[in-house]
């Protein structure tokens, strides 16, 4: 295997275009520049190949221009690409539909649609607040939710994202994600450790800051995703939803990056069997058009009166059309792919977790993968360089990967991929791991 020498002259000089006008807000992890993609291969402008085990954020889920999303691109915009979400088009109702029948609930659903995942967990919170008449919420540390500045008050995975932006959305109180391979609560004996941060929010945040009825709802990701892919024990979502009943709290379940299908089953939370109040959801479900909704309970959903949320795009036919075909895919052929390729990965990864001690522990649904870099497996202590400098040599090895938390490693690739490309990339990623561990030795 050999280390490229990368970015090549090319892709220099776009780097050095794209320094001179797009502002340096949007930050970077490699100097990738892509010229094309298929399936789960990309292309940079010089002519290097390399495997994508990013999906572009979990977001090209049926794979790079997949042929079946094109044609229905192209088809559709010969017919319009736009007519604004103040009439009806039948593409639109045609996705809700679609959308509704495979909500993660038994009662009758209705949809939102938007453009992104904030503006998805921006209307999760408008029709939370208007449909309970309620005015605080509670959030995970170390969540991702977006970076508007009502998503933003959710945010909690970096202070960066938040800095100079006081004030954000108020009344919204933070408490542990259950993380039980870095714990922060004390559990009681018997009590598994979704079930103890449960009792936290009970006793400490609800017994003590703010009245259960003045709480509108509870907005979690099933799986933390730019959080660090930590997966919650079993005990959490089902302990949530009891709390969330006893108090009339609503549970948004913020399925931007779990969902559509990537970690096995179309919503992540659905591994626990639990029923959500209202889901969001963007990232994976395009196959890279940008679009993001909610799919909520009737009964609360159909409260929300005409003009009370809105916008321009909502429900675009490009988008739609992108969204009904990824859909087709995923429940044809990719979920089921999403739940084999993962299984068959978890476990090469736990074998290489065997072979390089500073893999602390590794985890996750589907294709949604975490490989955890520690200091010291005793410790647990996070390795933040070491995870940079993997990501970095494999890109130079030929596959974008990216980071998470303080030191995850994420796999989340095309939910299409198969195994032999999931093989060559699992090399890259292990000759990566080799050569960190002969630089920081
Ligand atoms: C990415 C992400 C968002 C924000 O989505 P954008 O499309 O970037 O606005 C929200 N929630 C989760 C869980 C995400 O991963």
């Amino acid at each position: 295997m050999k280390l490229r020498d990368v970015p090549g002259p090319k892709a220099k000089a776009i780097i050095a275009r794209d320094k001179e006008v797009i502002t340096p807000a949007v930050g970077r992890v490699a100097d990738f520049v892509m010229s094309h993609g298929k399936g789960a291969e990309v292309w940079d402008v010089d002519g290097n190949r390399y495997v994508d085990l990013i999906a572009g954020i979990a977001v090209n889920s049926t794979g790079h221009s997949h042929p079946k999303v094109v044609k229905a691109i192209q088809e559709q915009a010969e017919k319009f690409l736009h007519i604004s979400a103040d009439y009806y088009h039948e593409v639109w109702v045609r996705l809700a539909e679609r959308l509704t029948s495979i909500a993660p609930f038994e009662e009758p659903a209705m949809v939102f649609l938007a453009n992104s995942g904030a503006e998805s967990v921006e209307a999760a919170l408008k029709v939370a607040k208007h449909y309970t008449k309620r005015k605080f919420f509670i959030a995970f540390l170390s969540a991702f939710h977006g970076r508007t500045m009502g998503a933003l008050a959710f945010t909690a995975s970096k202070s960066h994202y938040r800095a100079n932006y006081y004030p954000w959305m108020p009344g919204v109180i933070h408490v542990p994600y259950p993380d039980a391979y870095r714990p922060i609560l004390i559990s009681k004996p018997g009590e598994d450790y979704g079930e103890t941060v449960v009792r936290y929010i009970e006793e400490q945040v609800l017994g003590k800051l703010v009245p259960p009825d003045e709480v509108a709802g509870i907005i979690v990701e099933p799986i933390q995703g730019e959080g660090g892919y930590v997966v919650p024990p079993d005990g959490f979502f089902p302990a949530l939803r009891k709390l969330c009943d006893k108090y009339g709290i609503l549970l948004i379940d913020d399925e931007v990056q779990a969902g559509m299908g990537r970690t096995g089953k179309w919503w992540a939370i659905e591994h626990w069997g639990v029923e959500p109040d209202i889901v969001c959801t963007a990232k994976g479900i395009a196959s890279g058009i940008p679009m993001g909704g909610i799919i909520g309970r009737k009964h609360i959903m159909e409260t929300w009166p005409p003009g009370a949320h809105g916008n321009t795009y909502g429900g675009n036919p490009i988008a739609s059309v992108a969204a009904l075909t990824t859909i087709d895919l995923i429940e044809q052929e990719y979920m089921q792919n999403a739940a084999e390729v993962g299984a068959y990965t978890l476990q090469a990864l736990e074998k290489l977790a065997e072979r390089h001690p500073n893999i602390g522990q590794v985890r996750g649904k589907g294709l949604m993968l975490g490989i955890d870099f520690v200091r010291d497996r005793e410790t647990r202590e996070y390795y933040p360089e070491f995870r940079d400098k993997v990501v970095d040599y494999a890109f130079r090895l030929g596959a974008l990967m990216m980071g998470c938390g303080k030191s995850t490693l994420r796999l989340a690739p095309p939910l299409s991929i198969t195994k032999d490309l999931m093989d060559e990339g699992l090399e890259i990623l292990e000759e990566a791991i080799r050569l960190t561990e002969r630089d920081l030795a």
